[in-house]
């Protein structure tokens, strides 16, 4: 499966010159590397400015579940697919623990972007080292009615909460765990959905992840991809997280 590298810029960077400028750097920094899907997920404030192309795709962080109306402050799906947005991220453990997020109100997002034609990049997490009934819950009630025809639209992330955005103490998974994470997580899609598609599943890794250890959570930790949250804000580090994953 061609790895997918999708940097989270988070609320990040504080002006549209910067949002655009370092989408153009990434743009060309990873126009040539043919074998990493690349996206990038931007504020929304941002998005009408930046042309995805070239190979790289754009990303939003979230959005609502209904496709116009009366929601006041919201962004639907249908707004972001007209901004040519390809990827959404639901479910982030950010979103749970700030905003109260449930995974019921992450189950309606889902079904409302997956009918909008977008891509979903559905994280759970758990706060345990261990993947444990957290995550169980978070896969069945997030996916709940979604149909077996949009699966292949999901982009699940593995996402220990206590290997978010440490890169200055440094406590992040090992490639063995993410596999057990992934392991886990396949035989819980497996027991929702079937055990081929369960096996189909792409399945990634968020926490932490730079240059330096993409490479291990791909090759010995069997991912998918990587969600790159502090080291995507660099934008030459983000291009060089791409092309190690080129070369795993
Ligand atoms: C994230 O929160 O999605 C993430 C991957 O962040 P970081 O890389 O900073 O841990």
């Amino acid at each position: 499966m061609t790895p997918i590298i999708i940097a989270n810029w988070k609320m990040n960077p504080v002006t549209l010159v910067k949002s655009k400028r370092d989408f153009e750097i990434i743009k060309q920094g990873v126009k040539n590397v043919k074998n990493v899907k690349t996206v990038v997920c931007a504020p929304f404030v941002f998005l009408s400015n930046l042309k995805p192309g070239s190979g790289l795709a754009l990303g939003a962080q979230d959005c609502f579940y209904n496709d116009k109306g009366p929601f006041t402050g919201e962004i639907s799906p249908v707004q972001l697919r007209n901004l040519k947005t390809e990827y959404v991220i639901l479910g982030h453990s950010e979103r749970r623990k700030y905003l109260g997020e449930s995974t019921e109100l992450v189950n309606q997002k889902i079904i409302a972007a997956l009918a909008a034609d977008i891509k979903v990049i559905f994280c759970v997490g758990s706060e345990t080292e261990k993947p444990g009934k957290e995550i169980k819950y978070q896969l069945e009630k997030g996916l709940k009615n979604i149909k077996e025809k949009d699966f292949s639209k999901l982009i699940f992330v593995y996402e220990p909460v206590w290997a978010i955005s440490t890169t200055k103490n440094k406590i992040i998974a090992t490639p063995a765990q993410t596999t057990k994470g992934c392991l886990y997580m396949r035989n819980i899609l497996k027991k929702i959905f079937n055990k081929k598609t369960a096996k189909e599943a792409r399945i990634i890794y968020g926490g932490s992840v730079d240059s330096k250890n993409i490479k291990g959570f791909l090759k010995e930790g069997k991912m998918a991809g990587g969600l790159v949250g502090a080291a995507s804000l660099n934008p030459y580090e983000f291009i060089r997280t791409v092309k190690e994953a080129a070369k795993a």
